[in-house]
């Protein structure tokens, strides 16, 4: 039995991931974690009451799977290290400075790192690379991401990997190249600008879609999550990948075997 930790246990994410642990027969939950003060602590959910002590509870897991923010991230990261624990992480907006730190508790224990953990949001990526190099020359490429009201990160971490993607394949700087929206006047485009826009409202859970446009046509990929569970048995396939595994940074591409 792997015996899996879940941290911002009554967040949306974590609701969705100790719910889909239930369901696994080589699973169970070892800790449910939120930060201190929170109303749930010392609530029972499932037989497991909610703690606020990492440290103590980090003996009692295998894999531990992080859906927080950016801060709670990296301090229970420096817990797991000296816990020598494998970690999940699928939080967002995580910043240049805070992704080096992940990287230097990688050479210590495994981490599996995804800004988005669903199967159609990795093999979209793929996509988006091909019709990149293809598409490179003719056509103008910005990103338009949803998600409901209460995500804290803009844009959102996929929107960024999928910048990210697109840039590698065109050979260009992020930094110099993509914007966060437009405003203003005298705006025209270079053909290497990307725009990533970012809406929110309501429950939308995520959709993210990228356009690729000429002047006589237009090709749009487009992701849309459904529901939760399409990440968390992402994450949940990514603690099985991680449990036993050698220190290193792992992605998505790797626990899915896409090339
Ligand atoms: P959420 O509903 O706000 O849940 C976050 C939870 O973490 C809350 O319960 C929060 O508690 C808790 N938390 C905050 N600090 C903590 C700490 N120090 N220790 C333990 N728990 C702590 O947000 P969500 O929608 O679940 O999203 C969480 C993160 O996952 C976001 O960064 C989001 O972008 C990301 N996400 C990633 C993927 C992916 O596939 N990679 C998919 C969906 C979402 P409070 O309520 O007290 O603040």
């Amino acid at each position: 039995m792997i015996k899996v930790g879940i941290s911002g246990a009554a967040g949306r994410m974590g609701c969705a991931v100790a719910s889909l642990v239930k369901g696994q027969e080589d699973m169970e939950t070892g800790l449910l974690l939120e930060q201190a003060g929170h109303s749930m602590i010392g609530k029972d959910a499932g037989g497991i009451k909610i703690t606020d002590n990492l440290k103590q509870g980090a003996g009692k897991i295998d894999v531990f799977i992080d859906f927080t923010v950016p801060q709670a991230t990296l301090e229970n990261l420096k817990v797991l290290e000296a816990a020598n624990k494998p970690v999940v992480i699928g939080t967002t907006g995580i910043k240049a400075d805070e992704y080096k730190k992940i990287e230097e508790a990688a050479k210590k224990i495994p981490i599996v790192f995804a800004s988005n953990f669903s199967v159609g949001v990795n093999v979209m990526w793929k996509l988006v690379k091909e019709a990149t190099n293809i598409l490179k020359q003719d056509y103008d490429i910005d990103i338009v991401e949803s998600h409901h009201r209460n995500k804290k990160d803009a844009p959102s971490g996929t929107a960024v990997t999928t910048a990210e993607v697109i840039m590698a394949e065109k050979g260009l700087d992020y930094e110099k190249n993509v914007i966060y929206g437009r405003e203003g006047r005298d705006n025209e485009r270079p053909r290497d600008q990307l725009g990533v826009m970012a809406v929110r409202g309501g429950g939308v859970i995520g959709e993210h879609s990228v356009i690729f446009a000429s002047e006589g046509d237009k090709i749009e990929i487009k992701h849309t999550a459904f529901s939760r569970d399409t990440f968390a048995a992402g994450a949940i396939k990514a603690a099985r990948f991680i449990a036993g595994k050698k220190p290193g940074l792992y992605v998505m591409k790797d626990v899915l075997g896409l090339k």
